[in-house]
């Protein structure tokens, strides 16, 4: 017997529908060059609909791929609608990623335009001449001076729009599985792959960010995604906002830690969103700002230090809501809010609670498999194994078939790469990155874990840990710290710090002072940098 429900498809136009008829009158504000545009959602959706008809006089093909090379904007927002509504597929391309890493993705993708903030022109002009599959750019004035070439392919986007009738009636994707966005995970090893977003995947990844144990957006919230729009797809805020009808803030150009804060209290921001690199630079300005109204801040992308998310619960009373998952799960694939059972933890307990990644999220299911023999792992919290996921909003290849297949298991599931212990509630603690695990002496070490408790100790602002070959042991560690400003720390100091905390084994050979831990494309620690700047180091 079937079910007697309507077929209707989970597809992005609902999203934009529901925006532009029930919360015409939120605004959208955005921070740029110059100083602060602020628009309605009623505004914003006549030039979604003007975009619409834009990108057919452009002649952008019924499913083409539309790029942008954007800041976090209501103009990036305009593009996050317009190009799937109208059947084609957003391409939100990294503006950090390396010249050869972005003309390969442009060309891979097929990108037919791009749309580019005029802040950006200088990273985007010395490829135009290398990206064939593009004809036209269209530039968007952010308040930026630099100059737009005068070259035939280049057009001006409000120029574009003023020039373009609004679309009418109601934009229809009837084939929810039809693509909506794609984006290329920053690959650390080989070229960029490309993971591809379908409406329906969009839409559901949405609905859960409206639920409780999610970030929990309504209409009441003012939201400010600080995570570019860039990375997956911003943790898939954006659709999210516009679904529960929140007023949303963008950041625009400037990311330094001051603008940040100062935009969260200026407009009296409730959820804001990041890496955790970002909270860290955040962190000595705290004090300087009324950041009473926020009371969501999704942190994740990477391990979120304990004693960050400890610093921001003194300071603020807002501790880190810390969310695990990659580009290839939308990425929101766990979340680590205290349950029931939390209730009787004291403040320690849940601090060690926060720091853990946290419970499977409605409609995605996780294992933890033993690499090897692949078996699975039992939900003990000692046993580790490789996190693998199914669910609606996990990728089931890469576009193009790009890896071979090699990230998924033979009953579909996508291998993460993550290796992770999981409580018996099904509170997920990830260990580390394969790849960033140190083997010592057949045991392994988790760098993530030796690097929480190095930022534990007070005169630690960064810490990461990386794997250094030693002819015994095979790899021992080396940790690699930044220290705050005006502080100071030996490596005796930090090894009897940590000796209390950690098993002896763990503790650290070497300790290397820097200026900064280097950063990957998306603000991340980049432990290949690392690994490539110590490579020859040797540990007697
Ligand atoms: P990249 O590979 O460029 O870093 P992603 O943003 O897709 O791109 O990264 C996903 C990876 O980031 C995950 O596989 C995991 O290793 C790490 N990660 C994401 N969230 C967390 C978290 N909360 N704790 C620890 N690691 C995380």
């Amino acid at each position: 017997m079937r079910g007697l429900m309507q077929d209707r498809p989970l597809s992005l136009p609902h999203v934009f529908h529901r925006a532009e008829q029930l919360f015409g009158h939120k605004t959208i504000v955005t921070a740029t060059v110059t100083g602060r545009t602020r628009t309605t959602i009623a505004e914003w959706a006549v030039r979604v609909r003007r975009l619409a008809t834009a990108l057919d006089t452009l002649g952008v093909s019924a499913d083409g791929r539309v790029g942008t090379f954007c800041w976090n904007t209501a103009r990036h927002l305009e593009l996050y609608l317009a190009a799937p509504c109208t059947g084609r597929v957003l391409h939100t391309l990294n503006i950090r990623l390396f010249p050869e890493q972005l003309v390969y993705i442009a060309e891979h993708a097929a990108d037919e335009v791009v749309f580019v903030d005029r802040s950006l022109l200088p990273l985007l002009l010395p490829l135009i001449d290398k990206m064939p599959t593009v004809r036209r750019y269209v530039v968007i004035d952010d308040g930026a001076d630099h100059a737009v070439p005068d070259d035939e392919r280049f057009l001006d986007y409000e120029e574009l729009l003023a020039a373009s009738e609004p679309f009418e009636g109601r934009f229809r994707v009837d084939d929810e599985n039809t693509a909506a966005a794609m984006c290329y995970t920053s690959g650390t090893t080989g070229n960029p792959k490309g993971v591809v977003y379908s409406h329906r995947s969009s839409v559901l990844h949405s609905f859960f960010t409206l639920t409780t144990d999610g970030p929990a957006l309504s209409e009441r919230d003012v939201v400010m995604p600080v995570v570019p729009m860039f990375h997956a797809n911003a943790w898939g805020l954006p659709y999210g906002i516009l679904m529960a009808g929140a007023d949303t803030v963008f950041p625009g150009p400037n990311m330094t830690p001051d603008a940040i804060l100062e935009l969260l209290a200026s407009e009296k921001v409730t959820v804001t969103g990041g890496v955790p690199t970002i909270w860290m630079g955040a962190l000595p300005k705290l004090g300087e700002h009324d950041l009473s109204s926020l009371r969501t801040i999704l942190c994740g992308g990477s391990a979120v230090p304990r004693s960050l998310s400890e610093a921001y619960r003194e300071a603020i009373g807002v501790p880190m809501f810390q969310a695990w998952g990659m580009t290839e799960t939308s990425p929101i694939a766990t979340t680590g809010t205290a349950r029931s059972h939390h209730d009787e933890l004291d403040e320690d307990g849940r601090a060690d609670m926060r720091a853990r990644q946290g419970h499977p999220v409605p409609l995605v299911e996780l294992r933890i498999v033993d690499p090897e023999t692949g078996e699975e792992q039992p939900w003990d919290d000692t046993a580790t194994g490789e996190v693998q996921a199914a669910g609606p909003w996990i990728a089931s290849e890469y576009y193009r078939g790009e890896g071979g297949g090699a990230q998924f298991t033979e009953d579909g599931w996508l291998r993460t790469g993550d290796v992770a212990s999981v409580d018996r509630y099904g509170s997920f603690r990830l260990v580390d990155r394969t790849k960033d695990l140190i083997k010592s002496g057949g045991e392994w070490i988790s760098s993530v874990e030796l690097e929480n408790e190095i930022m534990a100790h007070p005169a630690v602002a960064e810490a990461a840990v990386i794997a250094i070959p030693h002819e015994k042991w095979v790899e021992r560690p080396l940790a690699c710290i930044v220290v705050k400003p005006g502080q100071s720390v030996t490596k005796d100091e930090l090894v009897a710090f940590l000796e209390p905390r950690v098993a002896k084994w763990w503790l650290p050979d070497a300790v290397e002072i820097i200026d900064e831990v280097p950063k990957t494309s998306v603000g991340k620690f980049s432990k290949k940098t690392l690994r490539d700047k110590f490579s020859g180091y040797r540990i007697d």
